[in-house]
């Protein structure tokens, strides 16, 4: 099975394991689909990357951190839901890939991408920067409301995956988990992997949800947005009350 046991050695395994380095900006994407077919998005637009936790925005009420490793389909999930072509792809930019980049959903409402992780090795002191910045960030920010950590279906719950969990753990937040890339199994074998990551997060004493999701086929992507607006605690507007789909800023 793709599962690994060993959730209790997460912290061990963390610094020996390969490490994120974000990929300069990637081209190659699929073309998303046209803004007018789809009603269901958030309307996020980019508001700050920030390398340090003293810059977090003061006026936040409420954040969702999305997560994953490099490659996981993290920065398409992002974009799926807000059904912006190119939204997280700010987050690959040169200088931005170690930082924390914010979207505003709503005033004082943030999504916010964290560094993919496990691309590549990375030095000694870039890790302890990483972990400073985003252990600190998912432990202790009053302000996140869950994490959405999104998983390669076919790669689910790696070393890396469990550490960052680890860090979330003190926060008592939920978790909800895509597992990206639905469209690459067939149901049959998409279905067991579901069962089985919710048991094991079930298991290590986490509050999670887990779904199927594909961002070329848009699988889950209504299911994923009701949790995330619902720790938001943002509604969805109805037309008439201006958030159709494609509203949202590049
Ligand atoms: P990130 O590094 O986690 O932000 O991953 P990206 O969103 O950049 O996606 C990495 C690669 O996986 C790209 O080639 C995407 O086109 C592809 N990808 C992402 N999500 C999906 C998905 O749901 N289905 C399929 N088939 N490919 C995906």
């Amino acid at each position: 099975m793709l599962l690994n046991p060993g959730w209790q050695h997460w912290k061990l395994q963390y610094f020996s394991g390969p490490f994120a380095i974000m990929p300069a900006f990637r081209a190659g994407h699929w073309a998303p689909h046209r803004a007018t077919q789809h009603t269901a998005v958030l309307n996020a637009a980019f508001h700050t990357t920030i390398a340090q936790l003293r810059d977090l925005p003061a006026d936040s009420l409420a954040e969702v951190a999305f997560a994953g490793r490099s490659n996981a389909g993290k920065s398409s999930a992002i974009n799926t839901l807000c059904n912006h072509k190119r939204l997280a792809f700010v987050s690959k930019m040169p200088g931005r890939t170690q930082h924390l980049n914010f979207f505003r959903v709503e005033d004082s409402r943030y999504l916010v991408d964290l560094p993919g992780y496990g691309y590549a090795r990375a030095p000694k002191d870039q890790k302890h920067i990483w972990q400073a910045l985003i252990g600190g960030y998912l432990g202790r920010r009053p302000q996140l409301a869950g994490l959405v950590l999104i998983m390669d279906i076919r790669h689910p719950l790696t070393e890396l995956d469990r550490s960052l969990l680890d860090w979330f753990r003190p926060a008592g937040r939920p978790v909800h988990v895509l597992l990206s890339k639905s469209d690459k199994l067939s149901r049959g074998q998409a279905l067991p992997v579901l069962r089985q990551v919710r048991a094991e997060l079930l298991d290590a004493g986490f509050a999670a949800s887990v779904q199927l999701f594909s961002s070329p086929k848009r699988e889950g992507v209504d299911e994923a947005e009701a949790v995330v607006r619902g720790w938001l605690g943002v509604a969805k507007k109805t037309p008439a009350q201006g958030e159709e789909a494609g509203e949202s800023t590049p």
